[in-house]
């Protein structure tokens, strides 16, 4: 089956698809994106993913190319032309076409493209065993709150996870707290059995994934603190694991070379696994 893409207004086969190379995404990296998941077809956390992209728009002054519904329209046909049954959807708007000048364009037609694929189910080891992740400095600017397609230093630190055949390389701040994996939320559970994840603000993106985990994590009257944790508490935490669209809730057993209790999936972290994937099965379901 060929892939389908999105690209301001037409639908294309995803080899064919082009935006302009004065395009500000390319150039300065001017844009956002959001990457939602897609189960049986439908969206889950649709809403909460597009509240954040208008937030992450509105931040930079970016405007919205559509409107919600027309967005929610294209979303749902990409879906459909690309028969994603169990996968996600990629949207990035950038704020336009221009020629070079760092000062926004006096007229910018926002742009927005959008694809859609098939997600591989994670290796069933992973749940079970847990996932590795390294640590390393946190490089980024001071507004990671907003979901800015400029991903340099969470690229450069996925590759040095993969270079230490890690899963996620989680970033720390220079007080010493983690702030957040390079593309994943990052949660502890602390010795007394507290689950700490850090609160909103802009030292991480809020994820949809960990706001959602929040809630189930209330509904089980889990005692959860939203404050920092430091690497060293990490490192000899009772669980840990992280959480994203595209992770769900993933154990973590080991933390640099440290291993995380007994260094299998901890019970909490596998229960919200767990509670997660019946999330997503009845946002699957909705509607
Ligand atoms: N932090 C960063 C830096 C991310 O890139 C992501 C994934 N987009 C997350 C956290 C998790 O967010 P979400 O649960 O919305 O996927």
């Amino acid at each position: 089956m060929s892939r389908i893409a999105y690209v301001n207004g037409r639908y294309v086969p995803h080899a064919a698809a082009r935006v302009h190379i004065e395009d500000r995404g390319y150039q300065f990296a001017d844009g956002v994106y959001e990457v939602i998941a897609v189960a049986r077809g439908r969206l889950v956390d649709g809403g909460p993913h597009l509240e954040r992209l208008e937030r992450s728009l509105g931040e930079l002054r970016i405007a919205m190319p559509t409107t919600r519904r027309a967005l929610e329209a294209v979303i749902a046909e990409v879906i459909r032309r690309n028969r994603v049954i169990d996968g996600s959807v990629y949207l990035q708007m950038t704020r336009g076409v221009a020629p070079r000048d760092h000062a926004f364009p006096a007229r910018a037609q926002t742009q927005l493209v959008m694809t859609a694929k098939r997600a591989k189910p994670h290796p069933a080891a992973w749940p079970e065993d847990g996932v590795k992740v390294v640590s390393l400095p946190d490089i980024r600017w001071a507004r990671c709150d907003i979901k800015s397609v400029s991903l340099l230093p969470n690229v450069l630190a996925k590759q040095a996870a993969r270079e230490a055949g890690a899963y996620e390389a989680w970033m720390v701040a220079a007080d010493g707290t983690v702030t957040e994996g390079s593309s994943s939320n990052a949660w502890i559970v602390t010795r007394d059995g507290e689950l700490v994840t850090r609160a909103a603000g802009a030292a991480i993106l809020d994820g949809i994934t960990r706001r959602a985990v929040i809630a189930l994590a209330r509904e089980e009257g889990l005692r959860l603190v939203e404050r920092p944790f430091t690497l060293a508490e990490a490192k000899t935490a009772r669980e840990a694991f992280v959480t994203s669209t595209s992770s769900f809730v993933m154990p973590v057993s080991q933390i640099d070379d440290a291993v995380v209790a007994n260094g299998k999936a901890g019970s909490l972290s596998r229960r919200l696994r767990q509670r997660y994937l019946a999330h997503m099965a009845a946002e699957a379901g909705r509607g």
